[in-house]
């Protein structure tokens, strides 16, 4: 059973949360992660942040961090350079992705540069060998814009046929969802670790909202009583503590291979979490 797990983070978007950071890396890092992961916005100013965040946490943990890198928007000139800046700094793992859709004025990308993940995990795989340990998203619960369960799970194939070593999940709260994913995988041949992504519940309305973005179902008995704890903040955390916890438990027990916690750059929400399972040395 496995009791490895990794953390995300995301650049801090205020002074005070960049502030903030290195005594939150430091409790998270005291529970021994494998890794700390950082996003990558789609906006400019964000990608100069998981650069700096990604420093940040090296700097301050000794951890190994790998940055999210997403090719929607970006040309190949542009990822080679980042590639290229990320290996000078020792990277050795990166977490690949297409990226969300600019809400306006999208233009399709020109010929030649990225639409799709799988050719972001190719292009780094082309460019750098074995280098990066790719690890690439999954949708146990689908992408929201997948045309059909069929084809997103073809999707996700491709990626790992382009050469990813890992995937993360989307957040869920229905552990049957990821074990129909890993059902499909087994018959698929697909061999490759596929980690669980785990939301803490911390704030009602964020969860909410986060939710109805990425596809992620909140199910009708636990969306209920997340709406009636939603001002109690204490008992909401309590009560999430137990939920979330009680749903690693049996994704660890049915053989994910790590968990990797969304911490929303905050330590005690997933200490909390790292407690209940007694994961980590805290
Ligand atoms: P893809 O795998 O390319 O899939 C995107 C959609 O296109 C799916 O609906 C799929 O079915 C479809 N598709 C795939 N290939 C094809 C094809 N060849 N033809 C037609 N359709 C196809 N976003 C950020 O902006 N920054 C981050 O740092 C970030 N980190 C994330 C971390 C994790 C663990 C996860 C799960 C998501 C993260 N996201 C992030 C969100 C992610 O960028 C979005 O979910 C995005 O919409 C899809 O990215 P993807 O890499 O899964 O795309």
């Amino acid at each position: 059973m496995t009791s490895k797990f990794s953390l995300e983070l995301f650049p801090p978007r205020t002074p005070e949360g960049t502030a903030k950071l290195p005594a939150i890396l430091k409790r998270l890092a005291a529970t021994g992660p494998e890794f700390f992961s950082v996003t990558y916005g789609a906006g400019g100013s964000e990608q100069n942040g998981t650069y700096d965040t990604l420093m940040t946490v090296v700097r301050e943990t000794g951890v190994e961090a790998a940055p999210h890198l997403t090719c929607i928007g970006s040309t190949r000139s542009r990822i080679a350079e980042l590639l290229a800046q990320y290996r000078e700094a020792g990277v050795k793992r990166i977490v690949a992705l297409r990226g969300d859709l600019p809400a306006t004025a999208y233009s399709p990308a020109a010929p030649g540069e990225f639409h799709f993940a799988n050719e972001l995990v190719a292009f780094i795989r082309e460019s750098h060998g074995a280098h990066f340990r790719i690890e690439v998203a999954a949708y146990p619960e689908l992408h929201p814009q997948a045309s059909s369960v069929a084809a997103d799970f073809a999707y996700f194939a491709d990626k790992v046929r382009a050469g990813a070593h890992a995937a993360i999940t989307q957040y869920f709260f229905n552990a049957d969802a990821y074990f129909d994913f890993m059902e499909r995988c087994t018959r698929a041949g697909i061999t490759v670790p596929v980690v669980p992504g785990i939301m803490p519940i911390v704030n009602a309305a964020q969860l909410i909202r986060f939710s109805a973005g990425c596809g992620a179902e909140i199910p009708r008995w636990l969306r209920l009583r997340i709406d009636e704890l939603a001002d109690d903040k204490a008992a909401l955390q309590d009560f999430g503590t137990d939920v979330v916890a009680r749903l690693c438990e049996k994704l660890i027990a049915g053989g994910a291979p790590s968990l990797h916690f969304y911490t929303l750059n905050q330590a005690e929400p997933t200490l909390r979490l790292c407690r209940a399972l007694g994961l980590g040395s805290n």
